[in-house]
Formats: C-alpha cells, sequence, structure tokens
C-alpha cells in the first residue's frame, strides 16, 4: 500500500494525552497536561446550559455568533485598547489549536520559511509542516529564557513569510519583554513577515504584570493576528472554543481555512463565552490571583524538596531543574519515574523541541486544587527521602 502522509504518519502521541493516561493507569496525581482540576465559572456554564435546551442547536455563521464576535472586539477594546470590527476581523474556531492551524495552512504556502521559538508548543511543528512551511527555530534559553537578539535577527530573510509567538509562553512561563517584542515587531516590518500570534493565556500574568499584544506596536496592526482561548481564560479546556483577531485582509483567507476545517463551533458554548468575556474586572483578577497563590504554593513545595524551579511570570505551568535529583539520565526517564514510582504526572520540557533537546527540564501544572497541590508534594516527598535513604 502507499505511504501514508509523512506528516502524521509514526509520530509519537503529543506527550499531554501520553502523560494523562500514564497518570491514570498509576493512579498519579497529573500535574502533566495542563487542565485545571475545577470547572470555571458556574454562570458560564449554566448560560451554555440554558443555551443547549432552549436552542438553536443548528449551524451558527460561519464566523461566529454575532454576539461573541462582538464580544471578542469588545475585549480587545477593553483589554488592549484596540479597535477592532467585529464583522471583518474577528473569527470564531473550535478552540486556539483550529485558529492555529487556519492561520498557518491561509498564510503559508508551500516552501515559505516560518520562524518559530523554541521551546514551541507541540502542533506548531506538524501543522507548519503540513502547510508545506519550512520551520525556522530559534531559542529562548533557560534559566531566564532570554531571547539572542543576533540568533532571532538572523532567522529572519526575504524567505520569511511568518512568525509564530506564543507570548506567555507554554512551558517557559515566559513573558516576553518590550524590548524583545519590539525587536520581534522591528523584523517583521523590516522583512515583510505576518506575525501569528498565540495568546492564549493573556489573561494569566501574573505580579501585576499586563499582557500586551504584539499587535498593539506600531506597524503591526495589519501584519499581526491574535489568538485566544476560552478554555484558558474560563478554565474550561473541554470547550475548546477560540478566537482570532486580525486585519481584514488577513481574515478573509484564514476564514477560508476555517470553512474547510470545522465550519462552525457549537452555538451554545459560543453564546455563553460571549457572556464570560463581558464578565466584570473582579474576575479576571480572581482568575489570577487564584492560579498566583497556587503557582507559589507548589513552587515553595518543590524547592523545599530540592527541584531548581526556574521564575514563573504567567501560565499554569512551572518548570523546574531536576539535574542532580537522581530521577533519571533525562527529562523522560524522570517523568517516567515519577509517574510510575513517586505517583505523580509531569511532563518532559524536550517534547516541546524540534531536535536537540535540553534533558534537564520538567514541567508541573499548578491549576490544581490546593489540596491535590499538597497531595502530589507529600507523594514527592516520600519518594525522594525513600530514594535518598536507598543511595545513602
Ligand atoms: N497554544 C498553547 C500555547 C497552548 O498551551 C494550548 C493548550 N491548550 C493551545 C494553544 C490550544 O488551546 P485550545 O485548547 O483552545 O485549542
Ligand atoms: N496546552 C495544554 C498543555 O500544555 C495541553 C492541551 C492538550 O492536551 N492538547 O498542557
Amino acid at each position: 500500500m502507499k505511504p501514508t502522509n509523512p506528516v502524521f504518519t509514526g509520530i509519537d502521541t503529543t506527550v499531554f494525552e501520553t502523560m494523562s493516561r500514564l497518570a491514570m493507569a498509576h493512579g498519579a496525581v497529573n500535574l502533566g497536561q495542563g487542565f485545571p482540576d475545577v470547572d470555571g465559572p458556574e454562570d458560564i456554564r449554566r448560560v451554555a446550559a440554558e443555551a443547549l435546551v432552549e436552542g438553536p442547536n443548528q449551524y451558527p455563521p460561519m464566523l461566529g455568533l454575532p454576539a461573541l464576535r462582538q464580544a471578542v472586539a469588545d475585549a480587545n477594546k477593553r483589554f488592549y485598547g484596540l479597535n477592532v470590527d467585529p464583522q471583518s476581523e474577528v473569527m470564531v474556531t473550535s478552540g486556539a489549536t483550529e485558529a492555529l492551524a487556519d492561520c498557518l495552512i491561509a498564510l503559508v504556502s508551500p516552501g515559505d520559511e516560518v520562524v518559530l521559538i523554541e521551546p514551541l508548543y507541540d502542533c506548531y511543528l506538524p501543522i507548519v509542516k503540513q502547510a508545506g512551511g519550512i520551520p525556522v527555530r530559534v531559542r529562548v534559553t533557560p534559566p531566564d529564557w532570554s531571547m539572542n537578539e543576533d540568533a532571532l535577527r538572523a532567522a529572519f530573510s526575504e524567505r520569511t513569510k511568518a512568525i509564530l509567538i506564543n507570548n506567555p509562553m507554554n512551558p517557559t512561563a515566559k513573558v516576553f519583554s518590550e524590548r524583545e517584542l519590539q525587536l520581534i515587531a522591528d523584523l517583521c516590518i523590516e522583512h515583510d513577515v505576518y506575525a501569528i500570534c498565540d495568546e492564549v493565556y493573556e489573561h494569566l500574568v501574573f505580579d501585576g504584570a499586563q499582557h500586551r499584544p504584539l499587535m498593539t506596536f506600531d506597524g503591526m496592526r495589519e501584519r499581526a493576528v491574535r489568538i485566544g482561548s476560552a478554555g484558558k481564560t474560563f478554565s474550561l479546556t473541554g470547550w475548546k472554543v477560540g478566537y482570532v483577531t486580525g486585519p481584514a485582509g488577513l481574515m478573509d483567507p484564514i476564514s477560508k481555512a476555517h470553512q474547510w476545517l470545522t465550519f462552525t463551533t457549537p452555538p451554545n458554548l459560543q453564546k455563553a463565552v460571549a457572556y464570560g468575556l463581558g464578565r466584570d474586572d473582579s474576575y479576571f483578577a480572581g482568575l489570577t490571583q487564584d492560579l498566583m497563590s497556587k503557582r507559589d504554593r507548589m513552587a515553595a513545595g518543590l524547592a523545599g524538596l530540592g527541584f531548581s524551579v526556574l521564575p514563573c511570570a504567567a501560565t499554569y505551568f512551572l518548570t523546574c531543574d531536576i539535574g542532580g535529583l537522581g530521577l533519571g539520565r533525562t527529562d523522560v526517564e524522570a517523568c517516567e519515574t515519577l509517574v510510575t514510582q513517586a505517583g505523580v504526572a509531569a511532563v518532559p520540557v524536550s517534547a516541546f523541541y524540534g531536535s536537540d533537546a535540553p534533558t534537564d527540564y520538567i514541567r508541573f501544572c499548578f491549576c490544581k486544587q490546593d489540596t491535590v497541590i499538597d497531595e502530589a508534594l507529600t507523594r514527592l516527598a516520600a519518594f525522594l527521602t525513600a530514594a535518598r535513604a536507598e543511595s545513602a
């Protein structure tokens, strides 16, 4: 038989699914895949439930319910001062993942180079490749995950069609500095490059910092598209409701990609997300406050156990350097050890690299109930104490 598409044939299952399966098989506390263990606000879920019962439950408009497109445009104004036309500059998708695919296949032609910043979210490489794009990877490096200006500059050329940037960034929990964003904007303008901005963690930014979309930089409004996710903003990851904001000229081909991929997203969920985006500031402040205290709880606990915890400015994730802990030769081995022997699932950070990954880092997800965080820390403590006693 003829070979199937090599982009999808014989490749690994996504690390998030793999670790969640292992966590279940071993009865482990799942700090691997990034999802909150308490569902988002009840009032938002009730709007969805009522809309499901009352209907209509037929195809909503292809670009999304007008109420949600208006809510996304309003949120762009409210949080970032962006003036956005809900008719021509907003599109609703089935999660940020679909939005990423729509943007990449609509903007990238075969042979175009796409700059990616590594570590990268794991769907980026396969989608770029499926679009026929040529990935050009640039690294940010631990412990502060700073960007090397010369390396970024060297990645851009007349062959570059787009840069895909994830800010705030998974798994590093980095928020790009104004300087770094300005550099990216300058390079995009200099080389006539589109920016696809994965900003799903826009509302999970800590310590009083504010997210700043790349789209708000001078000259970027017409060449940037930004992607949000209700899953992250409302702790409802299973809903898979995303949204893209961009200039009408780019939204046109992006919407044509969407029309052949999913066409629409469940109407009741769209109605509820529209309602959610209108919630007052206390909701958004409460979300970050709550996550910050979980971050601090887990970071203190892990540091107390000897993990070297890297700074975390945003997202759901804490990355640790596991060198010297004796958990295994690599991050993958360490995660296997932890899930099978300690009863705690984490994610190896090497999964976020195309090749030549560092192997000293693992990622813990902290959007969990305090009791769950404490249980994970207790299990890790017991495991490490026993392991140290054995090797003494
Ligand atoms: N981008 C990043 C950086 C993510 O971490 C995730 C994980 N949810 C997504 C995109 C996908 O979001 P969604 O679930 O809305 O498809
Ligand atoms: N974004 C989530 C993470 O980084 C996973 C989403 C998924 O499993 N597709 O953990």
